[in-house]
């Protein structure tokens, strides 16, 4: 069961955010950063506008006792603590409500969020991405390996995932260039290098590590230690990925780009649609068992637009459709001692649903490419250079929603051989 109905939407002096259908209510107190020709700042959304959070802690407004906003990144609120997530959104709420007495000091701080540019919200330490998706690892499975063998033996048991690259990781509106790559040939010995002829999206929820850990930590531990979540979109170059994942797992084909979405919701922000655990027929092991309602009831919705052509939604579903909660990934992550930093981001996996109309990439959608679906009345397989690809999402509650804003990312067609002699 969700809470969504425990709580209403809290009133904003500021008009735009109580409309029920915008992502940004005083509810959320979305973060990210901004440019609005004064250099990159904090910032908060709040319904159609940015509050420059940077100018009221200059001004003494917001005063959590050290600075937190002096970078124009949110790793500093995030190193601060639990206690100083709430006290800034307290400190927020109280300044942005309806009936605020101060509104006349914060009115010059608003901007129009239709007159900046987004940055990225957070300074990335390191990004791992997780498979933690049923529905989509039977369906990768089924397509790889046969029906049989869809699942591993270790996928009921383990949260399985690779290390990726925090270099890689964009915020929505950067361009993504189709990558080059070696991809098997027509028999094994004689593999090809081309540009990607199977460039795919891939709808993930990212979860950001707010607290550092040195050892292992439990589910519930880890629980708190997550600060807050964006939409993630892992680009994936299948062709590629099919040539190289054996035996390490993906390399090269997850390597171009991750776009993620240019708002962090805090954690706080979504607990009141958390949500149990899925059926499990088969016990995880107690370090990693379900405690307490680690899921989300989040709608998520995937929008294609061809180059010249309109948006057209080819999927939808929802972070409830995940088998592993972000706390059992960020505990499985640690089991080992690994160390976790702030700043750490952790992709959930692509989260499809059980039906073909809520799967979360186009290697679902065609079924590798199989089964044509059709976009704007075209058959389409994967990504065409000139695609738009934005993933949104939003959790629904009583004449409000929690929502990302928009994670898009268009692709630009492929460099002449970067090796060419
Ligand atoms: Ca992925």
């Amino acid at each position: 069961m969700t809470r969504s109905n425990a709580i209403g939407l809290i009133r904003s002096w500021v008009d735009s955010a109580n409309d029920p259908l915008g992502d940004f209510p005083l509810n959320n107190l979305a973060l990210g950063v901004f440019e609005a020709g004064n250099g990159p700042r904090c910032g908060v959304a709040i319904g159609a506008h940015v509050l420059d959070a940077t100018a009221l802690e200059a001004e003494g407004v917001l005063d959590l006792h050290r600075p937190i906003c002096a970078q124009p990144s949110w790793n500093a609120l995030m190193a601060a603590g639990p206690k100083a997530w709430a006290a800034f959104r307290a400190q927020m709420t109280a300044l942005l409500r309806e009936g605020a007495a101060n509104q006349a000091q914060i009115v010059p701080h608003l901007h129009s969020m239709a007159h900046v540019t987004l940055q990225l919200p957070f300074t990335v330490a390191e990004f791992t991405d997780f498979y933690a998706g049923r529905h989509h690892a039977t369906n990768v499975g089924t397509m790889f390996r046969g029906a049989e063998n869809a699942l591993p033996a270790n996928w009921l048991h383990i949260p399985i995932g690779y290390n990726g690259r925090a270099s890689s990781v964009l915020v929505s509106g950067t361009p993504v260039r189709r990558p080059w790559g070696q991809v098997k040939g027509p028999d094994d010995s004689a593999p090809r290098f081309a540009p990607s002829q199977r460039f795919d999206f891939e709808l993930e929820l990212g979860a950001i590590v707010g607290q550092p850990s040195n050892g292992p930590v439990s589910v519930g531990q880890a629980n708190d230690m997550i600060f807050g979540y964006v939409l993630l979109n892992d680009w994936s170059a299948r062709d590629i990925q099919a040539w190289e994942y054996q035996p390490l797992g993906p390399f090269q084909s997850k390597a171009t780009a991750t776009t993620i979405s240019p708002w962090i919701v805090m954690r706080a922000a979504l607990d009141p649609f958390r949500a149990g655990p899925p059926m499990r027929e088969t016990p995880l092991l107690p370090h990693l068992a379900d405690a307490g309602d680690n899921f989300h009831d989040i709608a998520l919705e995937v929008t294609l637009t061809p180059e010249d052509g309109t948006p057209e939604t080819i999927t939808r579903t929802n972070t409830r459709e995940l088998y592993y909660s972000p706390a059992q990934q960020l505990a499985h992550h640690t089991t080992s001692g690994c160390p976790m930093r702030v700043g750490d981001l952790l992709g959930s996996g692509t989260i499809s649903g059980p039906t073909p109309d809520s799967r979360g990439s186009m290697l679902e959608l065609s079924w590798g490419g199989q089964s044509h679906i059709k976009v704007n009345g075209t058959p389409r397989a994967f990504l065409n250079d000139g695609d738009t690809v934005t993933l949104s999402g939003a959790a629904i509650g009583k004449g409000y929603r929690i929502g990302f804003g928009p994670c898009d990312g268009t692709i630009l067609p492929a460099l002449e051989n970067p090796y060419a002699p």
